[in-house]
């Protein structure tokens, strides 16, 4: 079908497989893992997080990343993302052929000791580590490195995080041998306003072409209007999980990352083109409800499926019936 980044608009990553697996408590099958990646990429998806090299111990839902990533990269056009915690999760990615790695790093120097027992100098003396070793690879195998900045817009631990000290943290990551920058609102705390002015700024500070994307969580019912937010100041990639799958343990009933389903149906509505065909999307749940029966699926659209004459940026065929819901 689409074999390029350049007839999309808006490049949807999805990281269900990665950020939503990790956050239930079921192990979803090997298999069935495989299955939903294949239907997301002949949906149309054109990355994929699709797991995290840490050690089995800490994730057993994440154990099988290698496998995963092999079965990705037979998938073609498919950009295949893993999240990695340090440079021995960086060595299993690389060893793995990933094409891009995500090194999370807290903005918050709380959720960091808590989440990795890792202050902000010794997280860039890591991430100088991490370069160090891609540096040595061969230009042709080495994964793009992204540093992911998690509670950029608020922490459950420290509440507000300076905006200072996020472009600061942005510029540092730089510094210390990342590609890009991207901002996470790990637990629901930004809102438009805050989203705009931030990105703006760290956009200005480390350059538009070195900053990733928005990875938005729907905790508190926002994920969408911070999404139109980054639209307003340019940004052009936003992460997702299909079905919102993780929910969230700190607020029954809310949905963790962004829904797959209902962030399409939006940018679609708007012009936008994703280069995934929402119909083939909606019909990738039946593989997670059947795999994960007694998981919280989310999404306003797959439940009240789409409105009459609903029209595709990306479907030629101008207006499409309406079609009822999916389960
Ligand atoms: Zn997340």
């Amino acid at each position: 079908m689409i074999g390029t980044q350049r007839d999309i608009d808006i490049l949807v990553s999805e990281v269900g497989p990665r950020d939503g697996l990790q956050s239930i408590g079921n192990i979803m099958p090997l298999a069935d893992k495989k299955a939903w990646i294949d239907a997301e990429v002949s949906a149309g998806a054109r990355e994929i997080e699709v797991g995290s090299f840490v050690p089995a111990k800490l994730l057993p839902q994440l154990a099988d990343t290698a496998e995963l990533v092999a079965h990705a990269l037979t998938l073609p056009g498919l950009t295949v993302a893993v999240l990695v915690p340090n440079l021995q999760g960086a060595r299993a990615a690389v060893r793995a052929g990933a094409h891009k790695i995500t090194i999370p790093f807290s903005a918050s120097e709380t959720h960091s000791l808590k989440n990795v027992r890792r202050t902000h100098l010794q997280m860039l003396e890591e991430v100088r580590a991490v370069a160090t070793m891609l540096r040595e690879q061969p230009v042709a195998g080495r994964p793009r490195f992204e540093g992911g900045m998690s509670t950029a817009f608020g922490c459950t631990y420290e509440g507000a995080v300076p905006a200072d000290k996020v472009v600061r943290l942005a510029e540092a990551l730089m510094t210390a041998g990342c590609d890009e920058v991207g901002l996470s609102d790990s637990v629901g705390y930004a809102n438009p306003q805050q989203v705009k002015q931030l990105v703006s700024r760290v956009r200005s500070t480390i350059g538009a072409q070195a900053f990733a994307g928005l990875h938005l969580h729907n905790t508190r019912g926002l994920g969408l209007a911070n999404v139109v937010a980054g639209l307003e100041v340019g940004v052009t990639t936003f992460d997702s999980s299909l079905a919102g799958l993780g929910g969230c343990p700190f607020a029954p009933g809310a949905t963790g990352n962004i829904v797959t389903e209902d962030l399409v149906f939006m940018l679609e509505s708007m012009g936008l083109r994703t280069g995934i065909d929402l119909y083939k999307l909606l019909g990738v749940r039946k593989i997670l409800r059947a795999a994960l029966p007694d998981d919280e699926l989310y999404g306003y659209v797959p439940a009240a499926g789409l409105p009459l004459d609903y029209i595709s940026a990306s479907s030629a065929d101008a207006a499409v019936p309406h079609r009822p819901a999916v389960a």
